[in-house]
């Protein structure tokens, strides 16, 4: 038998510490929130995309009484796949409102997004890059893989 240990590496930092293009970013994910249709959860996701061809897009949860909706990070993933075929998504950024406010704690796809990212990020053959925007903090990770290890794909 032998043990493996899977790390995440997570760069923390203050909003105003961030690039030009990861403001934008985020400043994107937090205007979509606004976008969303969220009467039954109250969680308003915002997402926005950097593609490698400079094209930004938006994101944000949609709900129904059907409980299929769809989740802000997919909304703008499938919208890429959808407009942009092919082309790599650069980097996305994710933030939530609820109650008032923006979250305070960074916001994190749940597992059937980070599924999907992961596909665009397997088929674009370069990493992702991921920004999770809290109310004053925003996390980095360097690909969505560090939020799905033990990655299930047929690639
Ligand atoms: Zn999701």
């Amino acid at each position: 038998m032998t043990e493996k240990t899977i790390t995440t590496n997570v760069r923390v930092y203050d909003y105003n510490e961030l690039n030009s293009e990861d403001k934008m970013l985020v400043d994107l994910a937090r205007e979509a929130t606004k976008s969303s249709y969220a009467p039954y959860s109250h969680f308003h996701v915002g997402s926005a995309l950097l593609l490698d061809n400079g094209v930004t897009i938006k994101g944000a949860n949609q709900e129904n009484a059907a409980f299929a909706g769809t989740c802000g990070e997919r909304s703008a993933c499938y919208n890429a796949g959808a407009n942009y075929p092919g082309v790599p998504i650069k980097k996305i950024a994710v933030t939530a409102f609820t109650g008032g406010d923006f979250v305070k704690e960074p916001c994190s796809p749940c597992g059937v997004c980070r599924q999907a990212l992961v596909e665009f990020e397997v088929q674009a053959g370069k990493p992702m890059q991921v920004l999770l925007a809290g109310r004053d903090k925003v996390y980095i990770l360097d690909s969505i893989k560090d939020l799905l290890p033990l990655t299930f794909s047929e690639f």
